[in-house]
């Protein structure tokens, strides 16, 4: 049966389980110390980044293995207290793409290993794999140390390919084979949300004791609502700080550039609003936040061309991707935040939108449904047809009073959501995980076999 942690820690009969005292991350592809929102940068990278450092607050110490992508780089940066990123060298440090990193597995999984091996015995009590090729890592890198794997897919390929925006590359059959091996292997797999984890059981085979639901959060601290009554001069200082117009409504989109996050549909769902209703349309500003990503790496310029192809250029400002300190000024700017996507394995920048008190326009698919409170915190779209985003875009924008409502609701939505609500779901699947994992050793143990439990915690 599926579980949905909600932070709260559970003891078997009478022994509390064994905490973890430190645990290997593992995410190759992407190192936590890079800028979200452009190349292989975004979501996964926060959710590693926001959930080591509350795993630390909390006493269990995180070593995050990435690989290295300059030669420059020291082998371990302390990136928090109790956090430490180690960079791996396993192939070119430039120019490798995220597709050709399979080949490269071996090399960074012997990194791993010899990392490991430089440490005391028993050195970490568990790993955490973030995305398939980590989990690669992980399952050897699991028997060797005999510690148990925990996964995160964070996207799905069987999910993803069923998805695919119109002309972009389906996902290798290679991923697919590969994912399916981690889920066999992995001890527990971390779902973001209750679609995600059918998915993981109908399309991959897990089994559903194996399965976890933990929400990803958002940082309450960072992303804020503008105190009661101040909305509209927030808006303005942050309008003035992003070089947007003072005056008219703001639509953002912010995220990577690539056809599944669809700012194409944004940018001709406005087309089609300036065709119904030019005078609307007139005092709009679509504000796309972001850099390349993905097969949108193919044609960087692309969303530029479309946006001239569709006689909107002069409604459409670029604006490079933001830090996070940044990008609260970029939700408050803004009166809808639009999620296009094809498909979400969750959807962070709808949940810190709605933390900001910015209401979301979203696609009624994977995450969102969870990420976004339809008619309480945003407004879900079915499909991605362009005269349909126009409608929802219009209606949104001509009901000042149905958006403070929608505004207030996000508030609310997105404050059942944290970082530190995530982590502890993530310790509590971590205890359960060490505890289920010695106790098959120690039953092994006294088999007869020669295998001792390992990690002491
Ligand atoms: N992001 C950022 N700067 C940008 C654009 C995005 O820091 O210019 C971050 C954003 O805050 C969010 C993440 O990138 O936390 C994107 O996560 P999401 O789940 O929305 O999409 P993903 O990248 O995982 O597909």
């Amino acid at each position: 049966m599926l579980e949905k942690h909600t932070g709260v820690a559970r003891q078997r009969g009478t022994q509390p389980w064994p905490t973890p005292r430190r645990i290997a991350t593992i995410s190759v592809h992407t190192s936590p110390l890079d800028q979200p929102g452009t190349g292989d940068a975004g979501g996964m990278n926060v959710y590693v980044v926001e959930v080591a450092r509350r795993l630390a607050d909390a006493g269990v110490e995180v070593e995050i293995f990435t690989r290295a992508t300059a030669s420059d780089l020291p082998p371990l940066v302390e990136m928090a207290p109790g956090v430490h990123v180690r960079h791996v060298t396993a192939g070119p440090f430039e120019g490798l793409a995220k597709e050709e990193l399979p080949g490269q597995l071996c090399a960074f999984t012997a990194g791993v290993l010899r990392a490991e091996a430089a440490r005391p015995p028993g050195f970490y009590d568990l790993i955490h794999s973030h995305y398939w090729l980590s989990g690669q890592v992980g399952w050897l890198a699991k028997e060797r140390w005999g510690v148990p794997l925990v996964h995160t897919a964070h996207t799905l390929a069987k999910v993803k390919n069923a998805q695919l925006a119109a002309g972009d590359r389906p996902e290798p059959k290679a991923r697919l084979i590969g994912e399916e091996q981690v889920v066999a292997e992995a001890d527990r797999l971390v779902a973001n949300t209750g679609s995600e984890a059918d998915e993981l059981i109908k399309h991959y085979g897990a089994d559903p004791a194996e399965v976890t639901v933990v929400e990803p959060g958002v940082d309450l601290d960072r992303f804020t609502p503008p105190p009661a009554g101040d909305r509209a001069v927030a808006r303005l200082v942050a309008r003035r700080r992003l070089g947007l117009p003072p005056h008219g409504y703001v639509v953002a989109f912010v995220g990577r550039i690539q056809p599944l996050k669809a700012p194409d549909v944004l940018l001709r769902a406005v087309a089609a609003l300036r065709r119904r209703d030019p005078r609307l349309a007139a005092e709009l500003t679509v504000a796309i936040v972001g850099g390349p990503s993905g097969s949108g790496l193919d044609r960087p310029t692309a969303l530029i061309e479309l946006a001239a192809s569709l006689g909107i250029s002069d409604t459409v400002r670029f604006l490079p991707p933001q830090t996070g300190d940044d990008l609260p000024a970029v939700y408050r700017a803004a009166d809808v935040v639009a999620v296009p996507s094809y498909n979400e394995s969750f959807g962070l920048v709808a949940l810190e939108a709605q933390a900001c008190g910015t209401p979301v326009l979203a696609a009624a698919v994977g995450g969102l449904v969870t990420a976004v409170r339809d008619g309480v915190s945003g407004v879900l779209v079915d499909g991605h047809d362009a005269e349909d985003w126009a409608r929802a875009l219009g209606t949104l924008l001509t009901e000042p009073r149905r958006r403070a409502e929608l505004s207030r609701g996000a508030v609310r939505h997105a404050s059942d959501f944290s970082w530190a609500r995530t982590a502890s779901g993530l310790l509590t699947v971590y205890r359960e995980a060490v505890a289920e994992h010695r106790s098959r050793l120690v039953s092994k143990f006294s088999d007869g076999s020669t295998v001792q439990p390992a990690g002491a915690c």
